[in-house]
């Protein structure tokens, strides 16, 4: 029946989320309708996405792309284009629409998350940052407005599945949890010496063993920063503190992570290492849809393996917990000198192993403010990135000096 049909608006719409959230829509065309899609400057993606889906509205960030769009888009395609953060509000706030996919990239996608949770919507969220960045102030929307948050990251989604929730508004409990197991692959360095990673190269990094992701996350990956920033993400929607979670290393990615129980029980989700399962359930819940996933095999598995991480190589895990400690704006500031420091990794401006060094050096040169608006965590993000940025210059120099260039 159409008009049962859930309408959904893909924030991020061309990205590996983005483009993993329409393989599932698209299976399931009885229950949901694309309200709107959002991307930043994919012409040619969103333009294939918009004659797929055929959605109210397209929404393209940057201003050329927009008009570019609106140009080859037949005139009877029936969407409207609509261009920067007004047009993102609108298909995020519309009435007609009951559920968002915040699966943008970075603190840029911040705003957008926060408008959804204040607007009273189904937030399907993949944007860890912005729960790393102004989790409290996203938290607060979701319970000010009624709305309902969804973890998408596949080890809160895991969590999810394992925690006691209250099925009438979909929170979680922590009835009877004594600790959250939360996995890590352990990326594409897990077994590299020190030595290695100071000479790894962005192709490397961005090979990952198990998941195939955006550039970004995958960098986060390789250098852990995504656990702790998944840390973060798990003590903001499950209300814990960093001391119920262990991270552990689990190199298949089978286990997307665990719950542990005071009678001793564990429960853990498992399922192939394919994003359209969390997307899925998030999409359905509480129902259970076809995913496109392939069941698991545990005989071709064969075996799960288990080890402790080492932050002595991995620095970055315990940078976010310390800036969880820290509080207030500590986070956005570990956020943004991260987002900045794998920028510069990719761009082959720095070395992979200078990531972590770059966090410390802008925690430690910021102040750490009460995150009360959104004002406040934006200009902590912007500031934090000059600092950040600062101190890449500042290695740039120490490289060229040591490689004799000056
Ligand atoms: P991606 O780089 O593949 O895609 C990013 C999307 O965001 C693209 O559609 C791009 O056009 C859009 N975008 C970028 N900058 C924008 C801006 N300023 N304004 C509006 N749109 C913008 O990234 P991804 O791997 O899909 O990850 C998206 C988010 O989901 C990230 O926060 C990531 O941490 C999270 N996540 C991803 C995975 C995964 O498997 N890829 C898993 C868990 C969580
Ligand atoms: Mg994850």
């Amino acid at each position: 029946m159409q008009s049962a049909r859930r309408m959904v608006s893909v924030l991020g719409s061309t990205g590996s989320i983005g483009v993993n959230t329409l393989d599932v829509i698209a299976r399931h065309s009885d229950r949901f309708a694309v309200y709107g899609l959002a991307a930043n400057s994919s012409v040619a993606a969103l333009l294939a996405q918009c004659l797929a889906f055929r959605p109210r509205y397209a929404v393209m960030m940057d201003e050329a792309a927009a008009e570019s769009l609106r140009r080859q888009l037949p005139s009877d395609s029936g969407t409207e284009i609509l261009q920067g953060e007004a047009g993102l509000a609108q298909i995020v706030t519309a009435a007609e629409v009951d559920t968002v996919m915040a699966a943008i990239v970075g603190a840029a996608g911040l705003p957008s998350a926060l408008a959804a949770a204040g607007a009273g919507k189904t937030v399907l969220l993949a944007n860890k940052e912005s729960l790393v960045m102004g989790g409290h102030l996203l938290m607060q929307a979701v319970r000010e407005s009624g709305a309902r948050l969804l973890p998408i990251d596949s080890e809160h989604n895991a969590i999810f599945q394992c925690m006691p929730v209250q099925a009438a508004t979909c929170t979680s409990s922590l009835e009877g949890v004594s600790k959250v197991l939360l996995t890590a692959s352990g990326g594409p360095f897990r077994a590299w010496t020190r030595a290695r990673m100071d000479e790894a190269t962005p192709e490397q990094a961005c090979a990952h063993p198990n998941w195939s992701m955006g550039r970004k996350i995958s960098v986060d990956s390789a250098s852990l920063m995504n656990k702790g920033l998944e840390l973060i993400e798990a003590c903001w929607i499950f209300d814990l503190t960093p001391e119920l979670i262990d991270v552990v290393v689990h190199p298949q990615s089978i286990i997307h992570s665990m719950v542990q129980y005071r009678d001793g029980s564990v429960l853990a989700q498992m399922g192939n290492p394919d994003m359209r399962t969390p997307i899925a359930y998030g999409l359905g819940w509480p129902d259970r849809l076809v995913s496109g996933v392939a069941p698991l095999d545990l005989i071709a598995t064969a075996r799960l393996d288990f080890e402790a991480p080492d932050e002595g190589r991995f620095p970055c895990l315990r940078l976010a917990r310390e800036a969880f400690d820290a509080g207030g704006t500590a986070m956005a500031v570990c956020n943004a000198a991260n987002e900045v420091a794998v920028a510069a990794f990719l761009d082959g401006q720095i070395r992979f192993t200078a990531i972590p060094l770059v966090i410390e050096q802008t925690l430690a040169q910021m102040p750490v403010l009460e995150p009360i608006s959104l004002a406040v965590v934006e200009s902590a993000d912007t500031d934090a990135r000059l600092v950040a940025t600062e101190q890449v210059a500042a290695l740039m120099q120490q490289g060229d000096r040591r490689m004799g260039l000056v």
